[in-house]
């Protein structure tokens, strides 16, 4: 549908001229299409990837106030079905085949849905670099992004939301809102919210549950669907969305279809949504108290001032100003201060934008436990630091140094990921800024704005804010929990008298000469020049430029991004943080010292984008500073001065050691999907330790064990240094000497560094590590399931796995968490570390364990069918899908400096595994994959080698009500009818069910349906057990198999013939196993050196 005549008429206007960064080589065109939707088209002839992205101007602040979730629900519906396309997966689907994802979101005011697949149909490793470069138009049926952009378009056009994926997807956003539910920092930010103003939608419960969006609105006698239909109806229109499309076409192609299929959104004129009135926190709500409970052991202080919007300052930014002193970290700033006071380890301070017409000004201090008993003390300095600044006019060397760093910033930012520019963009389209600013407005600070900063400072004052004391303990006589994850609180106005006392030190002029604004920051780069020249291929390896008795530094000068940065990596090998748990604790104390000592120094470098880290591994010591390349070794000197000169104080001791204990402690109540992971490496790998035994050691360490033990680690140690980026080698070689001059370690032979080997799995091996999850109120369980295929060596094997990956991706994730509905979090996917290379599948459920590992085999068996079936077309898309990923263009220099970095910290150095997998995956055919399918993977292989790792909740969820199970057994059987092409005949259905006895409906809801399946819709015999089979597994009335069932004891088989073992004792259990040979780099290192024919 094209309407020539509007365009005929008048020449479209297009904005193309738009700010960008100095080596930006895509290009812009802003347009507005008919029906008043903005569009933005990003032409790259380098991308590899396309993308779009589409915001939408409501979101959760636009919640009925008796359906909280309903904009959620509907980002949710919106992608179940459409007229032209009417499988509900068909959009993913596509996607999937053409190595894309896609995701969306809610926000308060704007829900944003945005997609990325590959940019062309052919793979990477077939078109030439220069071949890539041209524009020339191109077809439909050739750019994999029509068929997306024409998928992802009808869902605003003509969405169905269809009956039957209604409940659902409700379940859907039922189990992500139980996935936040223990998650101190969801629980606190409602809580926030919940003590507002009322009448502001900011208090809104933005994720919703199954008793917001289902329950309630059944009992009120709502039908769901029309609300969410009048929903769509009354909020969604073209002129609220802005839409941005990233690809390879050209602007003028990217424009005709863009045309083609967006202009047929209806525009329903609706006015752009803002809040001026009422207010986030009236009187009622300002100079009150609150003291919450967290679920991990955490302790914070925020303040929160009454701010505005900030929307129509985006020249000047005054907000930052403020928190740019405020959250300073150097000498003069309130953190210094409080830290060397011992109460504080960190704080940040920024404006917070809630909506056009209402924001906030929030500071969050992370408190120790002496810090806790002088909250009030820390407040009042708070005050005193704001009253030295508004004493001053506003600065303008300071302003002056932010708007040096964020045009430095902009000018050589660098390509993010199509996806991540396509959804940010349509997100910032949102706002008010010059169209020709879109790229830079947000980052760049482009004047000083005396007035508008006057003003800003004029919100932070003593009867203007709120606070929070978040601890586990203080002040014990919580009486009150909020309504939707339950965190206990109290709530209560200021004392009076602590009032007079803020209120005293905000006004009195004497203050703590400590507290001062902050010197010149002299790392701000000046230094910018780069050598750019045209490299036709650049180098995919660093060189080997020093390799003597015990130092190696490994260079490549950047030929690709062209920014004045680098990265620098030093590893310093030795096994002394590995020897026992005590080392390795020690250690990580020492790190948390060092890290903490430069807190100071480091900030200003940190703001002008120079970073840097020091960490501790099994292996050695690590340092990396990256960022402009002007002072970088100024930087890293201190660092490395710093490391080898630290002086342990007592009491900054004991608080890092605090710190360290409460982080070990809480790591058990993290996500329990969170936690797999660690489990499974633990067993995978020779060495290791878990939290708790590292926990025992920790108790008992003393200062001045650490001050005996860190000269040891650094005496003697071997130095590895990667310089990559915009540095010349003779540079390389000049940081190499600064390391080694600064350090002096003595030589470390090669013999005595760390050797990594990981378990090997015989044939036939069937482990089960189970554990409880230490959160009593955590309902959810998760199980990770890993298949053991062999070394990470084995590149056929390598590219076998990472096939297997892709195939079963879109699959496992429709079959577990769409149509079996387990839970929120399912993945699939490769396992690599050291020398294991395995396939897994984690699922994070209400459903217990064993369960799990029951619809795991099921849907391995379903799998391997579907393989056996799969066509040569499907095969073959699959393999481009994998091939185009691991050949993904590197974006920026980061990236490929760590790309190098994890090759060499690996000890692989294969810094080409991704050609070398692309080419290994190339020669793959499908008899080859179902072989390999039936030996490693397939549950009926006797040759298979399996490890699963349960953790396993305490608390059980809520049961549900006869209604609840009744209903929940026909949407899954519509969603797996559907499936299986198949419609459904409620009435039918519903009146079977509802005859159904209550007291013995697990039995006799699977009979229903039987009978319902074999009379009502006369299915054949076979179809009708697939669809009951997978209905029960919907319901968790699937069986477990019984082999877990009945533990090993009874010496039941599974279908393999192997037994389940489960492990008691892990020590043992590794004593047990044969391990691999150690990790070895793939070649010998003297073809990197500078000279060698390889290169
Ligand atoms: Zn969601």
């Amino acid at each position: 549908m094209s309407e020539p005549l509007g365009r005929e008429a008048a020449p479209r206007p297009r904005i193309e001229d738009l700010e960008r960064p100095a080596l930006d080589d895509r290009s812009y065109r802003i347009i507005t299409l008919p029906n008043q939707l903005e569009v933005l088209l990003i032409h790259d002839s380098k991308t590899d990837k396309a993308s779009a992205a589409l915001d939408v101007n409501v979101g959760s602040f636009s919640d009925a106030d008796d359906m909280p979730g309903i904009a959620h629900a509907v980002e949710h519906l919106l992608f179940m079905g459409t007229d032209k396309y009417p499988k509900e997966n068909a959009y993913n689907q596509y996607l999937t085949a053409h190595s894309g994802h896609s995701n969306a979101y809610t926000a308060s005011t704007s829900t944003n849905y945005y997609f990325e697949l590959a940019a062309s149909k052919h793979t990477n490793s077939k078109s030439s670099p220069t071949a890539s470069q041209d524009a020339s138009p191109v077809s439909k049926d050739d750019s994999p992004l029509w068929g997306a952009l024409d998928r992802f378009g009808q869902f605003f056009i003509c969405p169905l939301f269809l009956e039957d994926t209604v409940d659902r997807e409700i379940r859907a956003v039922d189990s992500e809102n139980k996935k936040n539910l223990q998650s101190d920092t969801w629980r606190l930010h409602q809580l926030n919210k919940a003590l507002s103003n009322p009448e502001h939608p900011y208090c809104h419960f933005s994720t919703g549950s199954w008793t917001t969006l289902h329950d309630d609105p059944i009992a009120r006698g709502v039908k769901i669907r029309d609300e969410f239909i009048k929903f769509h109806a009354n909020h969604y229109s073209a002129n609220r969305m802005k839409l941005v499309v990233l690809g390879k076409e050209s602007l003028d192609t990217l424009e005709g279809w863009v045309d083609e299929i967006f202009s047929q959104i209806p525009n329903k004129d609706l006015p752009r949504n803002r809040w001026d009135e009422p207010l986030v926190y009236t009187e009622e709500q300002l100079l009150t108290q609150t003291f919450a409970k967290p679920v991990t052991e955490s302790r914070s202080l925020e303040i929160t001032f009454r701010y505005r919007d900030e929307e129509n300052y985006y020249e000047s930014h005054p907000s930052r100003y403020l928190s740019h002193l405020i959250g300073h970290e150097g000498p003069g700033s309130i953190l210094a201060y409080t830290k060397a006071k011992g109460w504080t380890n960190g704080l940040g301070a920024g404006g917070q934008p809630l909506c056009p017409g209402a924001g906030l000004f929030g500071i969050s201090v992370k408190l120790t436990e002496d810090g806790l008993k002088h909250y009030k003390e820390i407040i009042k300095i708070i005050f005193q630091y704001i009253a030295m600044i508004r004493e001053k006019p506003p600065q303008e060397w300071v302003v002056d140094e932010q708007i040096r760093i964020s045009e430095v910033d902009f000018r050589f930012k660098q390509k993010s990921p199509p996806s991540r520019t396509t959804s940010a963009l349509a997100s910032v389209m949102q706002k008010p800024y010059d169209r020709k600013m879109l790229l830079s407005g947000p980052a760049v600070i482009r004047k000083f704005d005396k007035e508008a900063i006057s003003e800003a400072m004029t919100y932070l004052r003593p009867d203007n804010f709120r606070i929070v004391v978040v601890d586990q303990k203080f002040p014990g006589d919580w009486n009150a929990k909020e309504k939707w994850y339950g965190t206990e609180y109290k709530t209560e106005k200021i004392p009076e008298d602590f009032v007079v006392e803020i209120k005293h030190a905000f006004e009195d002029a004497s203050r703590p000469e400590e507290l001062h604004f902050p010197h010149k920051n002299e790392f701000i780069p000046n230094r910018l020049d780069v050598e750019k020249k045209e490299v036709e291929n650049p180098l995919k390896t660093p060189k080997l430029i020093r390799n003597d008795s015990n130092v190696r530094t490994w260079w490549k000068k950047d030929d690709q991004f062209w920014v004045p940065k680098a990265n620098v990596h030093v590893y310093f090998r030795t096994q002394m943080p590995n020897l026992t748990a005590r080392t390795n604790v020690m250690t990580s104390l020492f790190r948390d010292l060092v890290n903490d000592a430069l807190v100071e120094y480091s900030y200003d470098a940190d703001i002008s984008g120079l970073i840097y880290e020091f960490d501790a591994q099994g292996s050695g010591l690590t340092v990396s500073v990256e960022g402009y390349n002007d002072k970088l070794s100024v930087l890293l000197e201190k660092v490395l001065l710093q490391i080898r000169d630290l002086e342990i104080k007592d009491e900054r001791f004991n608080i890092i050691r605090e710190r360290m204990m409460r982080g070990y402690r809480n790591w058990d109540f993290g996500q329990p999907f969170h936690q797999v992971g660690t489990y499974s490496r633990w067993l995978r790998n020779e060495g290791g330790n878990m939290t708790d035994e590292l926990l025992e050691e920790l108790e008992t360490i003393t200062p001045q064990e650490v001050r005996d033990f860190f000269p040891q680690v650094l005496a003697q140690n071997a130095i590895e240094v990667l310089a990559h980026g915009n540095l010349y080698k003779e540079e390389a070689l000049q940081v190499t000497d600064l390391i080694e001059k600064t350090m002096r370690p003595k030589r470390l032979p090669p013999s005595q560094w760390k050797k990594r080997r990981s378990l090997i799995l015989p044939p036939g091996s069937n482990f089960i590590y189970e554990r409880k999850l230490k959160d009593p109120a955590n309902v959810n369980h998760c199980i990770e399931y890993s298949l053991y295929f062999g070394s990470s060596n084995d590149r056929e094997l390598r590219a076998k796995l990472l096939l297997i990956a892709q195939m079963t991706d879109e699959p496992a994730f429709n079959q577990l968490r769409t149509i079996e509905q387990l839970g929120y979090v399912v993945f699939s996917g490769v396992a690599f570390s050291n020398m294991w290379s395995g396939y897994r599948i984690l699922i994070q459920s209400e459903k217990d364990c064993k369960y799990l590992e029951g619809r795991i085999d099921h849907f391995l068996h379903q799998f391997e069918k579907t393989l056996s079936e799969m066509s040569e077309e499907d095969f073959e898309g699959h393999k481009r899908a994998v091939i185009n990923r691991r050949l993904e263009k590197l974006k920026n220099l980061t990236q490929e400096g760590n790309r190098f970095w994890n090759h060499m910290f690996a000890d692989t150095y294969d810094f080409t595994q991704a050609e070398n997998d692309a080419k290994s995956i190339e020669l793959l055919n499908k008899p080859q994959m179902i072989d390999c399918f039936q030996h490693y993977v397939s549950p009926a292989s006797p040759h298979r080698a399996k490890i699963a790792v349960h953790l396993v909740a305490q608390a059980k969820p809520k049961e549900p009500t006869v209604e609840e199970r009744k209903s929940h057994a026909t949407s899954a059987l519509t969603t797996i009818l559907k499936a299986e092409n198949l419609t459904a005949a409620h009435e039918k259905l519903e009146s079977r069910l509802s005859s159904l006895p209550a007291e013995s409906l697990g039995d006799s809801i699977p009979s229903a349906i039987a009978a319902h399946l074999t009379e009502d819709l006369s299915l054949e015999k076979e179809k009708a057990e697939k669809v009951l089979d997978e209905t029960k597994a919907a319901l968790g009335l699937a069986e477990t198999p019984a082999v877990l069932e009945a533990g090993e004891k009874e010496g039941k088989v599974s279908e393999n013939g192997t037994k389940v073992v489960y492990i008691e004792d892990v020590h043992g259990f590794k004593a047990a196993r044969e391990m691999s040979s150690a990790v070895v780099a793939v070649t010998n290192l003297e073809e990197f050196l500078e000279g060698s024919a390889k290169l």
